[in-house]
């Protein structure tokens, strides 16, 4: 069964400096990295990782070939990326201060241009799953296709937002979203929602999946390990679920393998570039 992910893809511009800039004032970087990110991009090497079949759906800018070759060598198919010549690969830059708080604008760019043409590269089969985040336009449209299809849809609602959700939510399958995020669903919502499932992380507490229609609920605790950088950890638990549940695996063992890469993926730093491959996930298990 094949994983479409309908997502962004971001480079990651990260900059360290002594202090941040007040308004007016240049400062010098003391150093400069970039890396692979876009919630999208990270849930696709993620479930490529846990060794599924993904087919990244999205944008680029017409540069920036680095990022395509990365996302084919992580196992991700690139071949449905459409390269757009009016618009620029989406970006964000990070500026990090020696305290190691951070300031981050984000340029979406070709992520909220996705063409209308898109939908012909989205082949949706029977049991087939489509991931998306919100940082794309297109969503609706492209999970009302998945559904029509026979595909199951999972939804990430972040960056959250309620409108965003209102109009995906009658074609989603799974809601995947961190304790914030559920908390806010329900309180929009209500607890009785048209969904089959709900994934709720909980950071270092742990994760659960709510089947919603027999009512069963199934716990995952996180794995004790030393966090250095968190980010992604959200993306990298929902593309391994997401892998697991696409070869047929249970929610308790799709759970037990996600918490076990999210943890490692905590160990390291960067986002995409720091997702755990299916050998470390078993040696971790080990
Ligand atoms: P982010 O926005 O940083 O990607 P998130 O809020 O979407 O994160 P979290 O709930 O913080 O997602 O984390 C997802 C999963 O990652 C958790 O359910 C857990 O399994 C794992 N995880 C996160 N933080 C830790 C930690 N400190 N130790 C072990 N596992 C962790």
């Amino acid at each position: 069964m094949t994983i479409f992910n309908l997502g962004s893809i971001n480079i990651d511009h990260v900059y360290r400096l002594s202090a941040m800039p007040r308004p007016g004032e240049t400062l010098h970087a003391q150093s400069y990295s970039q890396g692979l990110g876009g919630k999208g991009a990270n849930q696709s090497v993620a479930a490529a990782l846990a060794g599924a079949q993904v087919v990244h759906l999205g944008a680029m800018g017409m540069g920036d070939d680095w990022v395509l070759e990365r996302l084919a060598a992580l196992g991700v198919e690139t071949g449905a990326i459409a390269r757009l010549a009016d618009t620029v690969t989406g970006h964000a830059v990070i500026l990090v201060d020696e305290r190691g708080e951070n300031s981050i604008v984000l340029h979406g760019g070709a992520n909220l241009a996705l063409p209308a043409d898109l939908t012909d590269r989205a082949t949706f089969g029977p049991g087939d799953l489509l991931l998306m985040q919100n940082e794309t336009n297109r969503q609706a449209e492209i999970a009302a296709l998945a559904r029509k299809a026979g595909a199951r849809v999972i939804y990430s609602a972040a960056p959250f937002s309620i409108p965003a959700l209102r109009e995906v939510l009658p074609h989603v399958s799974i809601l995947a979203m961190n304790a914030v995020e559920a908390q806010d669903t329900f309180a929009a919502f209500g607890e009785n929602l048209p969904v089959e499932g709900m994934l709720i992380t909980r950071g270092a507490d742990g994760a659960e999946f709510r089947d919603l229609r027999p009512g069963q609920v199934w716990h995952q605790p996180a794995f004790a390990v030393k966090a250095i950088d968190t980010t992604g950890a959200g993306d990298c638990f929902t593309g391994w679920f997401a892998a697991g549940l696409s070869r047929g695996e249970d929610p308790a063992t799709a759970l037990r393998y996600a918490a076990a890469a999210a943890a490692l993926q905590v160990t390291r730093k960067g986002a995409g570039d720091a997702m755990p491959n299916r050998a470390e996930v078993a040696e971790f298990l080990n």
